[in-house]
Parts: C-alpha cells; structure tokens; sequence
C-alpha cells in the first residue's frame, strides 16, 4: 500500500528554505531526506557524535519559526503513504512525510477518510499533528486527538513505538509534539468509513451569529464562520455528513469562479490594492460581505474540508473557551475601529471539542478559535499585539504553528501539563539535537 519512493540518506546541497507565509527563511547546513526509520536513525546518531542539530520538516506552512533549523532539516518527503489500515478498527498507519493531499484520496480508495482536516491540505501530516492544526467541529478533537500511536526516533538515535492503548499518558504528551522528543517516521490515526458531506454557505449578520454561536454550532458536525472586519456580515458555513449520500459537487465553472477566481485572483488584486491604499478596506469588505451568495453542494469529506489559498497571508490563531468568543470578537470590532487600522482579512472562528492532548489547544476545554490575519505584504504587528491583549484575558492558548509572542513561562499557566512536557524533552533528548530557538522559547 505504501509508495516505493528512492531512497537515499544523502543531503542535498543546501538552499533557502521559506514558509509558506514569507514569515521565516533560513539556510539549512544540509537537506536530509532519509528513507526509513533506520536511516534516520542513522542520522540522528551521526549529528550526535559531530554535535549537530537536525530540525525536522514538514511542508513550511507553519508561520512560526518552529521548524527553523540552526544546522541541518531532515524532510520526510521519501517516508509516504498508508503502510497498514485495519477497517474493522477504524484505523490506519501512515508514514510521517505523507502529505494530506496524498493521505486523504489514498483513504479514500480504500473506503476510509479523515475524522476532521483544516481548511487546507499541504501540510504533512507529521506536521499537522505536531502543531495541534485542527479544522472544526463542536464536538471533534484536532488531528492530534486521532493519534493512537506514534513511532519515533529519540535525540539518542534509539527508536520508540508508543500506543494509547499502552500508555495513553505518553501519546498525550508526544502528539503534539511540536517536534521537540524525536523525529516521527509514522503514525497510527483513528479514521472513518469513507464519507460525503453536505456543505451550507451563506452571509448572515454577525450579532445574531454570535447571539447563538454556541447552538449552531453543536447542531452542526462542522460550523465556522468568517467575519468581515468594517462590517456586521459574516460568512457561515455547515458542514455535515450527506443523508444516503444524496448531493452534488459544485458545477466546475462555479467552483473555479468561488475557489479560483474569486477567492484567490480578485482578492490578490483587492490585497494589492489596500497594501497601496489602506482606507479602501472598509468599503472592500462592505462589497465583499453583500457579494457573497448563498451555495450549497454535497461532496467527498476532504473535499469540503479543504480548499486552495493562492493568496499569501500571515496569521495568528488562539484557542478560547467558547463562552469568550462573542466578547472577544466585540472587543477586536472595537479596537479596530478605534486604531484607525485597517484590515481586509476576514477573522476566521471555528470550533473544537476538548481532548486530552497535553500540548493541544483544546486540552481539557471545550474551545473556540479566532484567527486573524494579513496579507503577506502589510504590517501585522499593531493587529496582533492588540488581538494577544484582548485573547490573554481570556486564557487564550496559541496555536503553535501560528503566529504568537508568549513564553514558557505564560505558556505553563495555560498549558497545565507544559513541565511534563519539558521534562520529558530533556530525557529524550538530552543534547538538544533538535532544539530550535523557539523550542527554547515556548518550552523553557
Ligand atoms: C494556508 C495555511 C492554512 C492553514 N490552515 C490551518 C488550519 O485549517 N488549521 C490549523 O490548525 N492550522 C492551519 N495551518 C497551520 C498548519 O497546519 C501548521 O502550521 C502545520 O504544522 C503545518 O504543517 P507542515 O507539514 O507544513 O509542518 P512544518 O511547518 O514544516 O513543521 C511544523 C512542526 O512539525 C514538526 N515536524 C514535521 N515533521 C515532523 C516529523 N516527522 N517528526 C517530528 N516533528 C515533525 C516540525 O519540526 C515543526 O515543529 C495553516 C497554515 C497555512 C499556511
């Protein structure tokens, strides 16, 4: 089942490495791109004896600099596809380089598919579950919450395999691990029986939206919205599994005029217009906002998931406890009027329910998500100090992929388990072979 893809353990010559949001760039010593578990191994022991460090590497679309490398990347993108599934369990093993556009249509075919995704599928899937990346979904964990299993190879070159069944204490602490223990080289993940979902997209008020978020979105397997900064319109959108199946997919030409034209060329050439002129964001999403119409089509799970982003933006996301999320969303409304700033990104909200993910978002908490962006071009910094204020009396726990400003120490009053998580680090991974600046910053 799994993809035969060459192997080799040597680095390539080194080049540039960006994410996806232009936030971070480096110049990784050396590339590696091992092809098994015992190749990695072999690395992680040869950066042992020469006192080098390896950065795993997913796909770059976290906009922190949690994967920057201070030597050299090791990048899975040799260790791909499903390796086992076992369908009366609801269950699969994939290898940790997998990308979800590859890992979801491989599902598919054998009549499986994700429980939940976010609203993209480039990342790897090691890397989404590293971060805590999550979709929505009132009563579903993020992906970390369907790991039933890791293999990992320690800062000490020796390999681990670890099962919930076994010590579910363990891979509460590791899935989310933000790649600080070990390099993963595969994952066993609860999966589904193959499924449509029936999409509902339309613009509503946001007062009335907020008045009932929390209703909605428990009627709903998926709800989420996206407001438009300037105005009182949000965009909502229900997702929930087809009756028998019924439905139909968007016609193409809509779909390529909605996802393509619309939502990626007109909003490049609205973005690079604000970039020059500012005070013409109001009035954008006012026309943004009364454009969007109504549409309604039924179509393969990861399908409905996950749409393409052409435009290039930063963003920061935090996790609040849903009964925050009509006072927070009041107080940004407020503050962005207030500043003068203008911002032509919609703020996404999404859902989750609580999991016992030591480092998720939602650990323990029934949760709802705010994000905030930008576009790649413009200044973020008064937009996130001003969003970090208002979320940090809320409790607010960053996604770790996203753009945030705390530290171990502010982090370790929200995240309860965060010393374990430390102290599991330093005893599997006692040289730092993967330490990163950051790692340094958010775990201490
Ligand atoms: C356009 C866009 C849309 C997004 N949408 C969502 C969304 O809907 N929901 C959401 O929650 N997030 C979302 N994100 C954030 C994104 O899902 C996360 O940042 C994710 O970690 C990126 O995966 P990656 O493969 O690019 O990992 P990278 O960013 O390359 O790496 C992330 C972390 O994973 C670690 N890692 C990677 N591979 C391994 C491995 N084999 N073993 C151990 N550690 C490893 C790295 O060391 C690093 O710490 C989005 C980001 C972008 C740019």
């Amino acid at each position: 089942m799994s993809e035969a893809r060459a192997s080799t353990t040597a680095a390539s010559p080194p080049t540039t490495w960006r994410t996806w949001g232009g936030t971070v760039t480096a110049q990784p010593t050396a590339v590696h791109t091992p092809a098994s578990t015992a190749e990695v191994v072999d690395l992680v022991r040869g950066a042992l004896e020469r006192g080098e460090r390896l950065r795993p590497v997913g796909s770059g679309h976290s906009f922190t600099p949690i994967a920057e490398p201070i030597d050299a990347h090791v990048r899975l993108d040799l260790m791909c596809g499903i390796l086992a599934a076992d369908l009366a369990a609801g269950s699969v093993t994939v290898a940790a380089g997998t990308p979800l556009h590859e890992l979801s249509p491989a599902l598919e075919r054998i009549g499986l598919g994700m429980v939940n995704l976010g609203d993209i599928d480039r990342q790897s899937i090691s890397g989404a579950v590293s971060t805590g990346t999550h979709g929505t979904g009132a009563g579903l964990t993020g992906l970390a919450g369907a790991v039933r299993g890791l293999t990992f190879v320690a800062g000490d070159g020796t390999v681990h395999r670890v099962h919930r069944d076994r010590d579910p204490d363990l891979v509460s602490l590791l899935a989310v691990g933000l790649g600080a223990y070990g390099i993963v080289t595969e994952l066993e993940l609860d999966v589904l029986p193959a499924y449509r979902l029936h999409a509902v997209e339309r613009p509503e008020p946001l007062a009335a939206v907020l008045d009932d978020a929390e209703e909605i979105a428990a009627a709903h397997r998926h709800f989420e919205f996206y407001w438009f900064p300037h105005t009182d319109r949000v965009l909502t959108k229900r997702n929930d599994p087809a009756e028998d199946g019924a439905g139909t997919p968007l016609p193409r030409w809509r779909e390529h005029l909605d996802d393509h034209l619309l939502s990626n060329v007109l909003f490049e050439g609205l973005n690079r217009l604000v970039t020059r002129l500012p005070g013409l964001a109001p009035r954008i999403n006012q026309v943004s906002a009364r454009a969007l119409s109504r549409r309604e089509f039924t179509d393969a799970s990861h399908r409905v998931f996950c749409t393409r982003r052409e435009v290039r933006f930063v963003e920061s996301e935090y996790a609040i406890p849903r009964a925050s999320l009509a006072p927070v969303l009041r107080e940004l409304d407020a503050w962005i009027e207030r500043s003068g700033e203008h911002i032509a990104f919609p703020v996404e909200v999404r859902f989750a329910a609580a999991d016992d993910v030591a480092l998720s978002t939602a650990y323990r908490r029934d949760s709802a998500y705010v994000a905030i962006h930008q576009y790649h071009r413009r200044h973020m910094s008064r937009y996130l100090a001003a969003f970090e204020a208002i979320v940090a009396e809320h409790d607010g726990r960053p996604h770790w992929g996203k753009l945030h400003t705390l530290d171990a120490e502010r982090l370790g009053r929200l995240y309860p388990r965060l010393a374990d998580a430390r102290a599991l680090r330093e005893r599997l991974d006692p040289a730092g072979v993967f330490s990163n600046d950051y790692l340094d910053r958010v775990l201490g």
